[in-house]
């Protein structure tokens, strides 16, 4: 009779339920189980820091509509590898983190690395197990995956020990589970879909506000649909940028303060009223805005304000039921009012505002005019990543996005250190599109060592760093003697000299006039590129009307 051990049957549960990509790094008790994994052709990308693994896991999840994984050692590993199961809970994103664990016969005994790896992973995951019997890890898996991308999508935590990897089992004993299939696309109630589209019709100063949950529905083709037949002005948030174009004339993503702020009715779609959309709450909204709100999840409907009109289920589902209900309605909103007035006036006083920042030359350079060059150079498919304070809000605003689930950012738990996980996330998901990641120095700094990560697989990542030397707001002048402020970091510092080193290429460029050059050399380069950019320790955003984080 054939026999089969943990590591093989695992690797062959993965890759059944679609996991096609692992990131990790290997050490006891997980070695001989990457490399099952990568004879079951799952590919294995071995990383530099766990952290940036299971940032890399969840990004390609999101990516690919499947949850991936992250392997880990045992006890720290596990440890490390929290901070991508916290942001991915946060997201709404799925992974799998599969941590190495003590044998479980050592339990209690302070085994090498042993850890209550499943009770803590547990607040931070949909699911977590510990694997107590080899002929099981198929409905492990199995559980975890559907956990992962049924109802709102998050992460699951399975522990794999030691003794459950090298053990084995007779084939005829293992439990067999079917493939999950794709999430079932619930649909909302037919009578709260009529009642939207009257909500819409009476509203006079209505905008819809598509957020990264209906880019993991793909509901673009519908989202689509339903603007170019309501004509409904549209916001798209940090992370569904491109799920409708940016650059739509229907997009008022330049006008976002006054969009959200004098709106009387937000059609909500898969998109939290958390501190991202400033609660809902006055003065970022109007205190009698009227909501109507999709989402999957039952109970966030009416976190912060109540909603008028719920529509709980799949995205791209509901908009679909949206659009067929329109064929028995004559209605759009018209092409002139005064609402669509103020956006455009305001559209256009905020680009006006930035103008004269765009058009300077000066050396060092500013944020605008670095993402000027960077703008007119970005391929119309390229997946964007952006991260440190500055550099991803005002990339925010100028970079633009045209297609969905191709912007990557520190999301909603606003993590930073993402960047490098999910660049190399994206150009393993997605070896046909250029990547773009542009980071501030401090964001760069948090996994900079996956830069070798990058030289190896050599990904073709094209990293910008906007270098200020500093923690969001930039250096302040040194005075002799005094204490180095908390938030500093050397100016000037030559990251892309680590990338050279690295066997990657780098250009560090100070006048912004030799920027478009060295993104053009960037693009031609057949490998990971850094381009270090000093800039202004004092260039910063254009004056806000509100403070950040004002509620
Ligand atoms: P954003 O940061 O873009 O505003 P959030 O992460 O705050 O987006 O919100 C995304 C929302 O989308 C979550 O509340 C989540 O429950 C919801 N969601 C996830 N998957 C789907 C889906 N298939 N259909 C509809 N809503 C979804
Ligand atoms: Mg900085």
């Amino acid at each position: 009779m054939a026999t089969v051990n943990g590591a093989q049957l695992m690797a062959r549960s993965l890759k059944q339920q679609g996991v096609d990509y692992m990131f990790g790094i290997v050490g006891f008790p997980v070695q001989g189980f990457a490399a099952e994994a990568q004879r079951e052709g799952i590919t294995y990308i071995g990383m530099r820091n766990e952290q940036a693994a299971s940032y890399a896991a969840h990004a390609a999840g999101y990516l690919t509509g499947r949850p991936q994984a992250c392997l880990t050692v045992s006890g720290p590993g596990v440890i490390h590898a929290f901070a991508g199961l916290a942001n991915a809970k946060q997201n709404c994103w799925p992974m799998i983190l599969i941590g190495g664990a003590s044998p479980v016969y050592q339990n209690g005994m302070g085994g090498f690395q042993e850890e209550r790896q499943v009770e803590l992973a547990a607040p931070y995951c949909k699911y977590a197990h510990g694997i107590e019997h080899v002929h099981r890890i198929p409905y492990y898996v199995n559980q975890a995956v559907r956990h992962s991308i049924y109802g709102r999508p998050g992460p699951v935590y399975l522990d794999f020990p030691d003794d459950i990897i090298r053990g084995e089992c007779e084939e005829d004993e293992v439990i067999d589970t079917a493939r999950v299939p794709e999430p079932p696309r619930t649909q909302a109630d037919p009578d709260a879909v009529e009642a939207a589209l009257t909500a819409l019709e009476s509203a006079e100063r209505p905008l819809v506000v598509v957020g990264k949950g209906m880019a993991w529905s793909r509901a673009e083709d519908e989202i689509r649909e339903f603007i170019e037949r309501t004509q409904l002005p549209f916001l798209n948030s940090p992370m569904g940028k491109g799920t409708m174009p940016d650059d739509d004339p229907l997009s008022v993503g330049a006008a976002r303060s006054t969009a959200l702020r004098e709106a009387d009715l937000v059609f909500l779609m898969g998109a939290r009223l958390n501190w991202i959309m400033h609660y809902g709450l006055p003065p970022r909204f109007n205190k009698d805005v009227r909501i109507i709100q999709l989402d999957i999840e039952p109970e966030e409907i009416g976190a912060n304000v109540p909603a008028e009109v719920a529509l709980v289920g799949d995205g791209k589902a509901i908009v679909g039921q949206l659009n067929r209900a329109l064929d028995n309605r004559q209605w759009f909103y018209p092409s002139e009012t005064p609402w669509r007035a103020v956006l455009q006036e305001k559209a256009q006083a905020n680009m006006d505002a930035v103008q004269p920042m765009i058009d300077d030359d000066s050396v060092p350079t500013n944020y605008y005019r670095a993402f000027k060059d960077i703008v007119d150079w970005l391929p119309h498919d390229a997946i964007i990543i952006g991260e440190g304070a500055n550099t991803m809000d005002i990339g925010r605003t100028q970079m633009p996005n045209r297609l969905a689930r191709h912007r990557l950012d520190a999301g909603t738990y606003g993590t930073m250190g993402v960047g490098l996980g999910f660049a190399v996330a994206a150009a393993v998901t997605n070896p046909d599109k250029p990547i773009v990641s542009v980071q501030g120095d401090s964001a760069f700094g948090f996994t900079g060592m996956e830069l070798e990560t990058m030289v190896r697989y050599n990904l073709p990542v094209k990293m910008i760093v906007l270098n200020n030397g500093g923690i969001g707001g930039g250096v302040h002048p040194l005075e002799e003697g005094r204490t180095l402020p908390p938030g500093n970091l050397t100016y000037g510092a030559h990251y892309e000299g680590m990338l050279e080193a690295l066997g990657g290429k780098g250009l560090y460029v100070e006048d912004p006039k030799d920027l478009r050059a060295a993104l053009d050399e960037a693009m031609a380069y057949n490998g990971p590129t850094l381009i270090n950019v000093p800039l202004n320790p004092r260039a910063g955003r254009k004056p806000q009307q509100f403070g950040w984080l004002t509620t």
